[in-house]
């Protein structure tokens, strides 16, 4: 029997304890923890992700402040912005919502963003905790993916786990998440040769490509654990995963559907790694 992991109703969870603790922390603090949120131009679809952000936080009791920056925003215009946000003591985490306007230095700009501050866990500090698995703030769609498995009740110990994608953003973080629970982990790319022998063997697969149903049942081993992170949008408007659903949802033990599985995650672990940040720095 194949188990469909409810992404939505495991981030619902997530927010309300979430919740709770923002609640505590202004009981003890007399103020609610806070994320800014800097959104440079009017992408339509940043919009939507930072407006999202922006309710999901305020429905957890945390303080959410968007600042909306024209397309023409300066380097040295953005990075002021960042180092003023650093020194305010109301603001416990900050994220630039990527995509930036070309004119702008995405790793420069991430880079200023105070290791303990940095909700995104983008930074090369944190990313490098990871490594030694001592992060407090880690990436929020792998730790997403990470949090699904713990509460689906899976233990990764002695698995073999194929991750499919090599990013910054998910693949390689991820990978270094699923070592820490001693799974053996195979990193695929654009440049693997046979992802069909790896995935034969994979009790564990996590595909974070960008390409539309690229895994299909038939390269699956039967029974194996299927997080799907992709999300494509087709020509019809639809969206759909790296994992072909109706032919992997045959053979997996367990998958999470797009949407409805990773997606929600994302914005739950955010506001996770906000309470984690203002934690840390009001002790
Ligand atoms: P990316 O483009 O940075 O990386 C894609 C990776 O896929 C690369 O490492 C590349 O080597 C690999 N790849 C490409 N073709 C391949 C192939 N044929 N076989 C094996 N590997 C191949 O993408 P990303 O930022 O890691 O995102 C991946 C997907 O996850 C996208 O669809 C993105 O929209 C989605 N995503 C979802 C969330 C979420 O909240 N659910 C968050 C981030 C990204």
């Amino acid at each position: 029997m194949t188990t469909i992991i409810d992404g939505k109703a495991i981030a619902k969870e997530i927010r309300k304890e979430v919740k709770i603790d923002a609640i505590s922390f202004f009981e003890k603090h007399g103020r609610k923890p806070g994320l800014s949120v800097i959104l440079v131009g009017d992408d339509p679809a940043s919009c939507i992700y930072v407006n999202n952000k922006q309710k999901a936080c305020e429905k957890a009791e945390m303080n959410a402040n968007t600042i909306k920056l024209p397309k023409n925003t300066s380097m040295d215009e953005l990075l002021d912005v960042i180092d003023s946000l650093n020194t305010d003591k109301n603001v416990d985490g900050i994220l630039v919502q990527l995509p930036l306007p070309e004119h702008l230095n995405a790793e420069l700009v991430l880079n200023r963003i105070l290791p303990e501050k940095d909700v995104d866990g983008f930074h090369p500090i944190n990313a490098g905790q990871l490594l030694q698995n001592k992060a407090v703030l880690e990436p929020c769609t792998p730790k997403g993916c990470m949090e699904l498995l713990k509460r689906s009740g899976i233990s990764l110990s002695g698995l073999n786990a194929a991750v499919i994608g090599r990013s910054n953003l998910v693949g390689k973080p991820v990978s270094m998440m699923l070592l820490r629970e001693n799974a053996t982990v195979t990193i695929c790319h654009s440049k693997t040769k046979d992802l069909k022998a790896i995935l034969k063997n994979a009790d564990v697969v996590i595909a974070a490509v960008g390409k539309p149903k690229l895994i299909t049942g038939d390269m699956l081993k039967p029974g194996a654990i299927v997080l799907d992170v992709g999300i494509n949008r087709l020509e019809d408007g639809s969206i759909t995963g790296d994992v072909e659903f109706e032919s992997a949802s045959q053979v997996a033990s367990y998958i999470t559907p797009v949407p409805g599985g990773v997606g929600p995650m994302t914005i739950a672990m955010l506001l996770k790694n906000t309470m984690l940040a203002a934690e840390a720095q009001n002790v």
